[in-house]
């Protein structure tokens, strides 16, 4: 512990060193001379608070909410948030589950922004703490990400950065936002159009990852639009009178047929896939109605719109060959991603400062054995800081995440922070083992303090706000013109068409099923210190193919045999 803070200092002096704005801007004279105490604080006030990073993380676990239903874990934030006096504004762009928290202090000037992604996934759920396959509710949601881990370092974070701020009078304001419906990149661009950002200097974005590390420049992602289309047609007697009706399904299977062939002449990054969402009811029913469900992804902006343009007169044209028709609704969408280097290097300063978790015996070895239950080699968890990432040059495709809209409209970095297991892949029951242990609290407590961190970097240094703001109005758009091979400086513009609206109710049918169910697994802080005592779950549980103690799974009342 003394080592780790005494490393602290050398490097925040060094930081200090370099940024020479710090100690000779008026302001920030008036308002702290040492920000190296400040840090000190909080994290100070981080680690005096493990308790209520545990609690965030076990509750918001717990919830196992998905895209357009965190309703529990909005709830519960921003009850924490507006607690301390934050102000709560609900509803952003019509959708309930959006928010944005704020605090303000003094001027309120600069604002920093601090934001994580909240929803799991569909069909993953998984008990934590245990060493084998085994939902909490049979056919349920689970965090089999990680994006519970970041909310407890992003509330928290927020706290810190209050009580330091109250204390020693410095001005500035704290927003906070989840990442809403993330997994079919429904939240961020909305957030955008509602104009959230309009007075916002930086964004702190975070997201779960077995490493620590941040990077600036082009990402090694894809930008996405995700799509539905639906096919409308007749129902006729299958059998009796076929030729009277006009097979929605047909068409739906004719465009995807024909994308399947296009996939040839997309660009080699392009990752383009579809589930087939409705079908039909009775092979003996024409169907009248098909919902076809695609994601299409590629490296730059132009390309993502140039495979949508083609997706849908791929659609029409099969809607034409049996006389249906076709209506196309734009889901989510995602800017590529784009890191701001600024914003990046003076995080990576305090990535150093603070270090990896102070790992336990008990997590190594948990780690290590399910490692070993996956088939990967068993290397425990990483104890190393990633180097600075630099960008992409040829990137090769690979997952999207709509924070690239956040990075076009504000100066935004993100920091990946350790809470999950190397090897591990996400969207995976795999991915949820930890997330609800103490690997997932110890990696939460690295994300507040670097955030807290770099946030009063910000507050107490002008100049890093005016560099991060020139990178992104004057080199950003260069460097993306180069990268993107465009004619002029990029300039973000919206994938949302001007009339959509969120489609808030696509998973309905699913969660009026599950929310029964998923209400008996809440997690209750005043009865259990632990979400892995409420379960009965022994830690580390480290018994190859075990339940340690886990209960069984819930089974939905329809899906009981
Ligand atoms: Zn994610």
């Amino acid at each position: 512990m003394f080592a780790k803070r005494h490393r602290l200092r050398l490097l925040t002096g060094m930081a200090t060193l370099s940024l020479g704005v710090l100690v000779t801007t008026p302001a920030a004279h008036a308002q702290s001379p040492d920000i190296n105490g400040l840090k000190a604080e909080a994290e100070a006030y981080v680690n005096a608070h493990a308790k209520l990073i545990q609690q965030i993380v076990d509750s918001t676990f717990s919830f196992q909410e998905i895209g357009y239903n965190e309703n529990q874990t909005g709830i519960y934030l921003t009850g924490i948030l507006q607690r301390h006096g934050f102000a709560i504004r609900r509803n952003i762009e019509g959708i309930p589950t959006a928010w944005v928290a704020s605090w303000s202090n003094g001027s309120g000037r600069p604002t920093v922004s601090l934001n994580n992604d909240e929803d799991g996934l569909p069909g993953l759920s998984q008990m934590p703490g245990i060493l084998k396959e085994q939902p909490m509710i049979a056919g349920g949601n689970g965090q089999s990400e990680g994006h519970n881990t970041g909310l407890a370092g992003m509330v928290v974070s927020a706290l810190a950065l209050q009580s330091v701020m109250e204390q020693h009078h410095i001005s500035g304001t704290v927003q906070v936002w989840p990442g809403i419906a993330e997994e079919i990149l429904g939240g961020k661009a909305w957030y955008v159009r509602a104009g959230v950002f309009e007075h916002v200097d930086a964004v702190l974005s975070t997201h779960v990852s077995s490493g620590l590390g941040t990077s600036y420049g082009r990402s090694g992602g894809t930008g996405m639009i995700s799509a539905e289309y639906t096919f409308q047609g007749k129902t006729a007697h299958a059998a009796a009178d076929p030729w009277d009706g006009k097979s929605a399904l047909a068409s739906a299977e004719m465009f995807d047929n024909g994308m399947n062939y296009m996939r040839q002449f997309f660009h080699p990054a392009s990752r383009t896939q579809n589930v087939l969402v409705n079908g039909g009811d009775e092979p003996n029913v024409i169907p009248a109605l098909t919902e076809d469900w695609y994601y299409f992804r590629e490296v730059t902006p132009e390309m993502v719109r140039q495979n949508f343009a083609t997706a849908n007169r791929v659609a029409k044209a099969a809607a034409e060959m049996f006389g249906t028709t076709v209506a196309v609704k734009t889901i989510g969408t995602a800017w590529p991603s784009w890191g701001n280097q600024p914003l990046a290097e003076d995080m990576d300063r305090n990535i150093q400062a603070v270090g990896m978790p102070n790992w336990t015996a008990d997590d190594q070895r948990y780690a290590k054995a399910v490692q070993a239950l996956i088939g990967q080699k068993p290397i425990g968890l990483n104890t190393r800081i990633e180097k600075l990432g630099t960008g992409e040059v040829n990137p090769l495709g690979g997952p999207s995440d709509d924070i690239g809209d956040v990075m076009w409209t504000v100066p935004t970095v993100r920091l990946m922070f350790p809470a999950n297991i190397p090897e591990v892949p996400f969207h995976n029951w795999k991915a949820a083992l930890a997330e609800a242990t103490p690997i997932a609290y110890g990696g939460a407590a690295v994300d507040a303090k670097v955030l807290a961190m770099t946030a009063l970097d910000l507050y107490l240094n002008p100049q890093l706000v005016r560099n991060a703001r020139h990178y992104f109005d004057d080199v950003q758009p260069v460097l993306a013109m180069q990268a993107y091979g465009t004619s002029k400086p990029v300039v973000y513009q919206s994938f949302l068409p001007a009339n959509a609206t969120p489609d808030i109710s696509i998973h309905d049918a699913l969660m009026t099923k599950l929310r029964p169910l998923m209400e008996k697994m809440y997690y209750r802080p005043d009865k259990y210190p632990t979400y892995l005592d409420q379960l009965g779950v022994k830690w580390p549980c480290l018994t190859q193919d075990s339940a340690c103690g886990a209960p069984k799974a819930l089974v939905p009342p329809n899906q009981i045999q």
